[in-house]
């Protein structure tokens, strides 16, 4: 079964085609610049055994998501010669940012299904409304084919009403939906799924906590396979400082600081989405490899700003060290986190009051999904590279298939 999984957001798309069972994938590309003149799609189509692996770009005129699909489905098919035809894609998964609290599983996408995501859309203004683009275009141009949503705050609807609510009037809950949904539930569920194969444990009988530290962040803590509490809370601003966000900050400076500097609620918002964190604070960049850089040349305000990020990382963990009264394994995802050895070397230079001891040489030469502790620490370190995209095939296999025994 070959599987298309989507990812669309307001002016680009990614894409990876997947053999199911056998995750291989066929491939993969991108467009940006969606409604230009001048889009850009890049692909990389994988041959058989690792021979004949090709790439191709295009720059041309795409208006909008339909039309960017056309363009997928051409390069998929007679481009890159991967398939045949369309009639071999079997299904869609598309990534869904927000399900409210509507989705604690992934599902088939139906009319009653896309209006939950509009109605989510107030709580992701930003990427709800792409999603639904990208769906709503993906009907037109395979229609009949079935398309399941895999949404990003599903792992998480497991917290507890302790964990999810804020200290703040209930009715506003009741009325408003206000709570902490939190994001990146893909991707912790992923990592989490490969910890039995690292440390030969039932992650039933385990307490976790994942660090997906890319350009947006988030740490989660898992126990018995469940998300318990997640950094994250009603959007992706809250939680660890990141690339250009804040995380979290005291309410009462967005009043202090509109009024001092006459700025308008959205501007404010914007400060803290996309000139904050590493950003903000280095004046330089939100990029980790950059910060790294300055930092080694002696950027003070780099050097600061590295060591907030570390800080308010590490904070996250020892709350949620209380949350489950222990740790069992730390696990590091995501582009800083699976590539930054400084920064994971730092963070754990600070646990060892967990009995936590990092091996030096796993965690700053080796590659890929390993364990960087030693034998003797009591917390279980491991990095693990994160593929949101096959765990969004892997639930549209499960869902298809179970349709097709079910011989419907
Ligand atoms: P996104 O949230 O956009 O998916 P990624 O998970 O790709 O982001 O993470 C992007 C971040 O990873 C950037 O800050 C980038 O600098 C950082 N990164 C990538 N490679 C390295 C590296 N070798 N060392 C440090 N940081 C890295």
């Amino acid at each position: 079964m070959n599987v298309l999984v989507l990812n669309c957001g307001s002016s680009s798309l990614k894409y990876q085609l997947f053999r199911m069972p056998e995750e291989k994938v066929l491939i993969r590309g991108g467009i940006e610049k969606i409604g230009s003149d001048d889009a850009q799609h890049f692909y990389k189509a994988e041959g058989q055994d690792g021979q004949g692996s090709h790439e191709g770009t295009s720059t041309s005129e795409i208006l909008d998501h339909r039309e960017a699909l056309r363009q997928v489905l051409h390069v998929v098919t007679r481009e890159s010669g991967v398939l045949q035809s369309v009639n071999e894609i079997s299904a869609v998964g598309h990534r869904v940012v927000h399900g409210g609290e509507q989705f604690a599983l992934s599902t088939f996408l139906t009319d009653e299904v896309k209006h939950a995501i509009r109605d989510n859309v107030e709580l992701a203004p930003l990427h709800n409304p792409a999603n639904l683009q990208g769906i709503e275009a993906m009907e037109d141009v395979l229609p009949g084919v079935k398309q399941v949503a895999v949404f990003d705050t599903a792992f998480h609807q497991s917290m507890p009403p302790e964990h999810y609510l804020y200290p703040i009037p209930y009715v506003l809950y009741k009325r408003h939906k206000v709570r902490r949904y939190g994001f990146h539930g893909t991707s912790h569920r992923y990592v989490s799924s490969r910890v039995p194969f690292l440390v030969h444990r039932d992650l039933m009988n385990l307490k976790v906590i994942s660090c997906h530290i890319g350009n947006g962040a988030s740490v989660t803590a898992i126990q018995n396979g469940r998300s318990i509490d997640t950094s994250m809370g009603m959007t992706p601003l809250e939680g660890v400082m990141m690339g250009t966000r804040s995380g979290d900050i005291d309410p009462s400076i967005q009043g202090y600081v509109t009024a001092k500097e006459e700025l308008t609620q959205e501007d404010f918002a914007s400060m803290l989405n996309k000139h904050s964190g590493l950003f903000g604070i280095s004046g330089l960049s939100g990029d980790m490899r950059k910060i790294t850089e300055a930092r080694a040349k002696g950027s003070a305000r780099s050097a600061l700003a590295f060591d907030m990020y570390e800080y308010r990382i590490r904070k996250y963990i020892g709350a949620y060290v209380a949350a489950m009264n222990g740790v069992d394994v730390l696990l590091f995802t995501a582009g800083v986190g699976e590539n930054s050895p400084l920064l994971r070397r730092k963070i754990c230079d600070h646990l060892t009051y967990l009995g936590l001891e990092i091996d030096v040489q796993a965690n700053d030469t080796g590659k890929g999904e390993r364990i960087i502790s030693t034998s003797a620490s009591r917390v279980t370190v491991c990095v693990i590279p994160t593929n949101e995209e096959l765990m969004i095939a892997r639930d549209t296999q499960l869902l298809v298939s179970g349709l097709e025994s079910w011989g419907k």
